[in-house]
C-alpha cells in the first residue's frame, strides 16, 4: 500500500436494489460507451461526479468513465475517440457536443519510475495502470470513489464514499498534506464540491488547506484558469468565493485583488463583487449562458476602477485612464490565471464602455446599443446601479431604450452600410 493511503478500507458493494441509480439517470452516450467496453471484455464502470451526484439527486455535469482497457484498447473500439493528456493519457469519445471522458485504471504509486514527481512531491506524470482497487484509492475524495458497474449495475464504494456522501462529508482519500503535495488542485476542487454541493470539508483536509495552500504557486496559470472556471461557473460561485477566502486560497488566485480586498476597500465594491457572482448563479439556474469575460471583468473591476481614478487625477481622460487602467491589471492578473485574449479583449471593452452609459443624448446611446458587447456591458452597468455605483434611472432608462429601439431593420451601426455579398458579422464570445 503506498505512503498516504489508508489501509483500514474495505470494499463495500451495493447491488442494484441497494441503491438509487438507474440507467435513466445517465446520459445515452455514457451507456453506449459503458456498454460497448463492457461486449468487448473489459470491465467498465461509471466513476467520479456522474455516480456522486445522481446519488445526491442531481443532474451530472459530465459523465467520466473508468475502465481496464487501455488508451490504445479504448481507441481501437471508438471511431470518435481522441487520445488526450500528458500528466495522464485519457481518451475522449465524443458524441454531438458530449464528451465522455474514459480513463484506465490506474495505481497510485509515487515509487513507481513511471510516476514522475517534483522536489516537492507533485505528480508530474502518472501513467501507472493499476486494478479497479487501486484506481480508487487514487482518487481525490471518497465520495468520488464510487464505481457503477454497467456488468451488474451495483454501486462499489472502495473508501467509504457512501457514508461520507451521507454525513455531507468531503474526505480525501489519504494523508491530506501528501495528497496535497501531489496535487495542490485538489484544495481548489475540496472548495468547488464543499460550494456546489454543500458539504463539509473534514477537519484534517480542512487545516491542511492552511498550510499548504502556497503550493497553488506552483500551479501554471493554463490549469489554473480551467479551475477557477469550473469554480465560479458551477452554479454555485458567490459560496465558492467566500470559502476560497475563509480559506486563504484567493491570494493564490487574484493576487492582487486578495490584498485590495484586506486594504478596507469600499463597501460598494465588496457589494458589486458579490452580486456579480449572485447573478451569475441565477442565470446558470436558468440554464442561461455565462461568460468569462464577464466574471474577470466583475472581479477585477475594483482594481481598475482604483486605478482609473488614479490616472485620471494625473490628468488623463476617462477613457484613456480606463483603457491604461485594464490593460495594466490584466497584464498583472495574467501572470497567475491566462485568461485567453479573447475574453480579457471583451472585459476591457466591458470597462471602457462604462462612461457611454452616462450619455442619453443623441446619437450616442444608439451606436452603444449596436456595440457586439453591449448586452454584457449593460449587465455590467445594471449590477453598479444595484449597489450604488451609479443611478438606478440610468439603468431604467437604458433598459427602457432597449424595449423602444426596433432590432430590426437598424440592427448595425450607424454609418455602416453592409458590403454586399457578405454574411451578417456575428460576435464570436458573446458575454451574455
Ligand atoms: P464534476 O465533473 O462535477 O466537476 P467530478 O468529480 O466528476 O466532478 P472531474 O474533474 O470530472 O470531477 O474528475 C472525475 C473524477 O476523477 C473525480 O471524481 C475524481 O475521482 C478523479 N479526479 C479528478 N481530478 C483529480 C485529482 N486532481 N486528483 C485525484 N483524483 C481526481
Ligand atoms: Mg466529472
Amino acid at each position: 500500500m503506498p505512503e498516504g493511503i489508508h489501509p483500514q478500507f474495505q470494499l463495500n458493494i451495493l447491488s442494484r436494489s441497494d441503491h438509487s441509480l438507474s440507467r435513466r439517470q445517465i446520459s445515452d452516450a455514457a451507456l453506449k460507451v459503458l456498454y460497448r467496453l463492457n461486449q468487448a471484455g473489459y470491465r467498465a464502470c461509471l466513476v467520479g461526479g456522474g455516480v456522486r451526484d445522481v446519488l445526491l439527486g442531481k443532474q451530472p455535469k459530465d459523465f467520466d468513465v473508468s475502465t481496464s482497457a487501455t488508451p490504445e484498447q479504448v481507441k481501437a473500439l471508438f471511431k470518435n475517440c481522441q487520445l488526450i493528456g500528458r500528466r495522464f493519457r485519457l481518451a475522449h469519445i465524443r458524441y454531438g457536443r458530449e464528451v465522455i471522458e474514459v480513463a484506465t485504471f490506474r495505481s497510485h504509486e509515487p515509487e513507481s519510475p513511471k510516476t514522475e514527481l517534483n522536489d516537492e512531491g507533485r505528480i508530474l506524470r502518472d501513467n501507472t495502470f493499476g486494478s479497479i482497487e487501486q484506481d480508487a484509492l487514487r482518487r481525490d475524495f471518497t465520495v468520488n470513489a464510487l464505481y457503477y458497474d454497467i456488468n451488474d449495475y451495483s454501486v462499489l464504494d472502495y473508501a467509504d464514499g457512501i457514508q461520507d456522501l451521507q454525513n455531507k462529508t468531503l474526505k480525501l482519500i489519504g494523508d491530506p498534506a501528501t495528497r496535497y503535495k501531489e496535487d495542490p488542485v485538489r484544495m481548489l476542487r475540496a472548495v468547488r464540491f464543499a460550494a456546489k454541493l454543500n458539504f463539509t470539508i473534514e477537519q484534517r483536509a480542512a487545516e491542511a488547506i492552511f498550510e499548504y495552500g502556497y503550493l497553488l504557486r506552483d500551479i501554471p496559470s493554463a490549469r489554473l484558469y480551467d479551475e477557477v472556471l469550473k469554480i465560479f461557473h458551477s452554479g454555485y460561485a458567490l459560496r465558492a468565493y467566500e470559502l476560497l477566502r475563509h480559506y486563504q486560497l484567493f491570494q493564490y488566485l487574484f493576487p492582487a485583488l486578495d490584498l485590495h480586498l484586506q486594504s478596507e476597500p469600499a463597501e460598494a465594491m465588496l457589494d458589486f463583487i458579490e452580486q456579480a457572482l449572485v447573478n451569475t448563479d441565477l442565470r446558470i439556474a436558468e440554464d442561461k449562458p455565462v461568460s468569462p469575460a464577464f466574471f474577470f471583468a466583475a472581479l477585477l473591476w475594483p482594481l481598475v476602477h482604483q486605478k482609473a481614478i488614479q490616472l485620471q487625477s494625473e490628468k488623463l481622460g476617462t477613457l484613456p485612464a480606463l483603457i491604461s487602467a485594464g490593460n495594466e491589471i490584466f497584464c498583472e492578473q495574467i501572470k497567475t490565471i491566462s485568461v485567453p485574449r479573447r475574453f480579457s479583449q471583451i472585459a476591457k471593452n466591458i470597462w471602457s464602455m462604462q462612461p457611454r452609459f452616462c450619455n442619453t443624448n443623441g446619437k450616442q446611446p444608439l451606436r452603444l446599443l449596436h456595440h457586439p458587447n453591449f448586452r454584457a456591458a449593460y449587465d455590467f452597468f445594471c449590477i453598479q446601479s444595484m449597489v450604488g455605483l451609479t443611478t438606478h434611472q440610468l439603468c431604467e432608462w437604458w433598459t427602457q431604450f432597449q424595449i423602444d429601439t426596433p432590432v430590426e431593420p437598424a440592427a448595425r451601426p450607424i454609418g455602416h452600410r453592409p458590403r454586399r455579398h457578405r454574411k451578417p458579422r456575428q460576435s464570436q464570445n458573446k458575454a451574455e
